[in-house]
């Protein structure tokens, strides 16, 4: 794309790519060096409502819910293909918005490529059911339908993946949409309507509007032609989404954060729990949902495993996408270094010991990124800001535990519940750890691996809903129970006397 230097219009409204209404454009620049990446176009709330009234229409002449199952599957399979085509100027796309590594990026174009795959295939493979009703005379069935109009509401830390995760099932569902990602990074979103355009899907069964929460996300959740909202972002933000769809008691499908426990007991293989206890917090630089934010260590391994957490954390090359020595990137904002550091300063004025990190690093090539030194918090005090709150950064907390049910217990006092692992020797432990966790992902001696086949969502505040597996497909179906009585006779309810 080269819109940084002839803008073609971004919005994709009714089958047609369109400028807002009023002309606004936005500047997305690149989080590692701040160079402009791209010009957008900013939709204000007038354009949110035409693409709603697109995608309604879309839904209410009927021709696209009757297409095939098959048909949409085939489409989605299609997508993954252009995407694999073009894979290398979808991530090139994704890192510069994001800061990520272009290795990063390349995993993710991967992974959507999957779910468009899975959704493909399943399309059309679970119609509903034949339900008994213990009568000769009546036959009865639940049958599975689109649920209509869907928002989506997507943020910035795997754009196109959380787009991917919505799309896919919707479109597999026969619905239609109204797609709003993160303002800031709007390039992967784009690169997909393109392609959903060129794969043949229908006007105005896919729409695409960029711009703010405030002025766009707001309307689409609080719109009465919208039949669903999809989000996934922050808590807050869920909550202010929830209370909007109240009013017109759409459905709600909330994918929020996480304050991830990673339990290590003694037992487990240092090495690889060491190893597992970077990557699961300082992957993305922290920008990840299921992030393993919170280590929570067996008191004897406690000292040792720190130490050498700290050691190896020191080393970590942090760089630009195209750094290829670079193993972490920059933070997405200036705004959320700022909420990053603060979320530092809060947890040391609260008793955290900090062992390493706490700033940004020194050196010219990172004064133009929003750079931020991986970060080792030890000694938080359970049910201090540090261990409740999320940081979304390179920010580790370190909890200790003494034995088994002390373990479970620290890991489950949070409000939050999306993820959560456990690292350990003994197979049994490990699977009696993994049943008492609430949280929505156990990992067992692994960190952050998911697949489009197993449902993906969160325990308690971190999310209503799933997404992925066949319930991700659930989400966008409604369920109609079709009843026939085969004998149709007077019952004399009333005897009309
Ligand atoms: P955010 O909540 O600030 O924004 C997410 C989206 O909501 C953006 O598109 C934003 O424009 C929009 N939005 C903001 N205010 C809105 C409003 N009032 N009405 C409607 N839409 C509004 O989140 P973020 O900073 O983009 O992303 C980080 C958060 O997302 C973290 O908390 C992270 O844990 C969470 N997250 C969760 C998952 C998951 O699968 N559970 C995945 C990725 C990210």
């Amino acid at each position: 794309m080269s819109q940084a230097e002839n803008p073609a219009p971004t919005l994709f409204i009714d089958g047609e790519w369109v400028p807002a209404a009023d002309g606004r454009t936005r500047e997305i620049h690149c989080p590692a060096n701040g160079e402009l990446v791209v010009t957008v176009d900013e939709a204000g709330p007038g354009d949110a409502e035409r693409a709603i009234a697109a995608a309604r229409r879309a839904f209410d002449d009927g021709a696209w819910a009757a297409t095939s199952p098959w048909e949409r599957g085939d489409l989605l399979l299609r997508v993954g293909d252009i995407l694999v085509r073009d894979k290398a100027e979808f991530a090139r796309a994704e890192s510069l918005d994001t800061g990520k590594r272009l290795v990063e990026s390349e995993y993710d174009m991967d992974d959507i490529a999957a779910c468009l795959r899975y959704f493909g295939k399943i399309a059309g493979t679970d119609a509903g059911r034949i339900v008994a009703t213990g009568s000769p005379d009546a036959i009865s069935r639940v049958q599975y339908e689109p649920v209509g109009v869907c928002a989506m509401i997507t943020p910035w830390n795997y754009p196109l993946l959380q787009v991917a995760w919505k799309v896919a099932p919707a479109i597999a569902a026969g619905d239609t949409f109204v797609l709003k990602p993160s303002e800031l990074t709007p390039s992967t979103a784009i690169l997909l309507m393109r392609a959903l355009s060129e794969a043949g899907l229908p006007a105005g069964v896919g729409n695409l509007v960029l711009g703010t929460g405030a002025e766009v996300g707001s309307v689409l959740a609080e719109h009465p032609d919208v039949d669903l909202v999809s989000f996934t972002g922050g808590l807050h933000t869920g909550r202010k989404i929830s209370a909007a769809a109240a009013a017109t008691v759409k459905k709600v499908a909330l994918e929020l954060g996480g304050k991830n426990p990673n339990v290590v007991f003694a037992d487990a293989d240092f090495e690889t729990a060491v190893d597992y206890a970077l990557m699961a917090v300082f992957l993305h630089s922290g920008q990840v949902c299921s992030a393993g934010a919170r280590l929570i260590v067996q008191d004897e391994l406690h000292d040792a495993l720190v130490d050498e957490i700290v050691r190896r954390a020191e080393l970590i090359r942090i760089g630009g996408p195209f750094d290829e020595d670079a193993e972490t990137g920059p933070l997405i904002s200036a705004a959320h270094l700022e909420k990053v550091d603060d979320y530092v300063a809060k947890s040391v004025a609260g008793g955290a010991v900090l062992r390493t990190g706490g700033r940004r690093p020194e050196g010219e090539r990172y004064a133009a990124g929003h750079y931020y030194l991986p970060t080792v918090l030890d000694e938080v005090n359970q049910g201090s800001y540090a261990v409740t709150e999320e940081s979304f950064g390179p920010v580790l907390t370190v909890e200790r535990f003494t034995d088994e049910d002390d373990a479970v217990r620290i890991a489950n006092d949070t409000h939050y519940g999306l993820a959560g692992a456990v690292f350990t020797g003994d197979p049994g432990k490990a699977q009696r750890v993994a049943n008492r966790l609430r949280h929505g992902t156990v990992w067992i001696n692994d960190f952050h691996p998911y697949l489009p086949q197993a449902e993906w969502g969160g325990f308690k505040q971190s999310g209503i809903g799933r997404e992925l597996g066949r319930a991700g497909l659930g989400e966008y179906q409604e369920a109609k129970h079709v009843y026939q009585n085969l004998r149709p006779a007077p019952q004399n309810w009333f005897s009309g006397k």
